[in-house]
């Protein structure tokens, strides 16, 4: 009998593989080991969740245990998988109750995802202060928001939720003022939910401008919008501690302290690799693990994908790591596949990512920054033009800012941005499409574009930069 299919994780990557395999191939054995409780969950849902724009932390789960159960995959919660043998294709596994049990493996897929980056900040001990990179920290902070008198324990309505911590954090009195560490599209997205819950926000950056993968167009307009919209924005400001010992009092910066009631770290994540140490893995960009286009790894059987894993960029064919939940649902999908006996690549990245900051819809895709272009191997020429989303006369028409970013030798597009708040963020799709087909500025400026005037202008905000790129390209 074929050893099973193993998979460590049981989120976007992870249950992406066990469900494909089992679909394509019934007769293989799938044993899916995740170590919390949890399963199936939207942590892009959190941020709406806390604000309170989606009602029930139910409303984020995607699939039950149950129905991973009718798809004949073995699913283990409570498991952690602590080591790998990669000679004897066996994994080492520690449940909850402190057991201890190794399981034989055909194929291995290690999905475990990433974790938040803490640096200097220490938020477990400290009441008020945070990350969100778990449910169980979108439930307990939804509960640190709320005033004791009124939070609805309904709100954190699923079985898996540590109902201790939610409780300890929903007696405690309500915050004023949050301070929110990292200007990234976390720090954004929750400067905005914490708005909308009646706080007083001030969003914290280390560099000069928020967003700083979206480039300094985006970025700039999403300050004003915020401090537009309330949000105290410092960029510039390097946050070097979070003050208080039981509780949250302030965070500090440059010898000085700014008071707070409410601390959330959001600079970063690392993805999780200990359970592969000592198995001579190779790791590639940011400590994650390097794969092939097959999600394969230098191990003979293990496979890696989702936040965990580097993938190929599809601008330079170079390796790189860009944590994004699309790549990680395909990457599994598509190893769930070749394991099942269809070879099917994980595809390629571009960084295409999109991000809400209240009525500003932001999108990136490719290079935007000129030292990163460089260091790739490219000449690069930007331009940045302010064009309008529908015809001038058709109402809800807006300002749309777009950036191109081409090579200077070859005219190929290698990146581009794209903010505005009438339906912005979904034009950079066309621009991820170019990319990924490789289109010079020429082409992307013939593109046939729709027009009608209550979607675009005749001249799409896209044809327009494409056009004062081509000019400078010519020039
Ligand atoms: C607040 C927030 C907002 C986001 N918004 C967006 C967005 O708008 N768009 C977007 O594209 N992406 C977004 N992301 C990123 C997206 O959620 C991730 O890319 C995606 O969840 C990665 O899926 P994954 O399966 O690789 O890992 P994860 O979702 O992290 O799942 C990994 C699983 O492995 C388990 N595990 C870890 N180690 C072990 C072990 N040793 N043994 C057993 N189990 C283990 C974990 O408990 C976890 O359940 C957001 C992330 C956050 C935190």
């Amino acid at each position: 009998m074929t050893d099973p299919f193993v998979v460590v994780g049981a989120d976007a990557a992870g249950l992406s593989a066990a469900s494909k395999c089992r679909r394509e191939n019934p007769d293989r054995d799938v044993v899916v080991f995740e170590k919390g409780r949890w399963i199936s969950f939207a942590y892009c849902g959190m941020p709406y969740f806390i604000e309170g724009r989606i009602e029930r932390l139910s409303n984020l789960l995607s699939l039950s245990p149950s129905e991973v159960d009718e798809r004949g995959i073995d699913l283990r919660r409570g498991h952690e998988v602590v080591g790998v043998d990669p000679e004897e294709r066996r994994v080492s596994v520690r449940t909850a109750d402190g057991e201890t049990f190794e399981r034989r493996y055909g194929d291995l897929l290690v999905a475990t995802g990433g974790r938040a980056v803490t640096g200097p900040f220490d938020v477990r001990e400290t009441d008020g202060a945070f990350t969100l990179h778990d449910m169980d920290a979108a439930a307990a902070i939804d509960a640190y928001v709320a005033d004791p008198e009124e939070y609805d324990p309904d709100r954190a309505d699923v079985s898996a939720v540590d109902r201790e911590r939610v409780d300890h954090n929903a007696a405690l009195p309500a915050p004023e003022t949050a301070a929110i560490v990292g200007g990234g599209y976390v720090g954004v997205e929750m400067a905005e939910a914490l708005t909308g819950r009646g706080l007083d926000v001030h969003l914290f950056q280390r560099s000069e401008h928020l967003l700083p993968p979206f480039g300094e167009a985006v970025g700039e307009r999403v300050e004003t919008e915020l401090a537009d919209r309330g949000v105290a924005v410092h960029t510039g400001r390097p946050v070097e501690e979070l003050v208080g010992d039981d509780r949250i009092e302030a965070v500090a910066f440059d010898g000085d302290e700014f008071p707070v009631d409410l601390a959330i770290v959001g600079v970063g994540i690392e993805p999780n690799t200990e359970l592969l140490s000592g198995t001579g893995v190779e790791l590639g960009e940011g400590g994650a693990v390097r794969t092939d286009e097959y999600g394969r790894t230098n191990l003979p059987g293990v496979y890696v994908a989702g936040d965990c894993a580097t993938a190929i960029h599809a601008v330079t064919g170079e390796e790189a790591w860009m944590p994004l939940g699309l790549t990680a649902n395909r990457s599994g999908r598509a190893v769930g596949a070749t394991v099942a006996g269809d070879p099917t690549p994980v595809g390629e990245i571009a960084g295409t990512a999109v991000v809400k900051a209240f009525d500003q819809e932001c999108g990136r895709v490719g290079f935007l920054e000129k030292e990163a272009a460089i260091e790739a191997g490219f000449d690069p020429v930007r331009e940045t033009v302010t064009a309008g989303s529908r015809s001038g006369y058709y109402p809800g028409a807006a300002e749309t800012d777009v950036t191109l970013v081409a090579d200077r030798d070859s005219g190929r597009l290698i990146g581009g941005s794209i903010v505005g708040s009438d339906r912005a963020a979904v034009r950079v799709n066309t621009l991820a499409t170019a990319l990924e087909a490789d289109l010079t500025v020429p082409e992307l400026e013939r593109l046939d574009l729709a027009y009608a005037p209550p979607f675009s202008p005749v001249w799409d905000p896209i044809l327009v930069a494409a056009k004062v790129l081509n000019g400078t390209l010519e020039g």
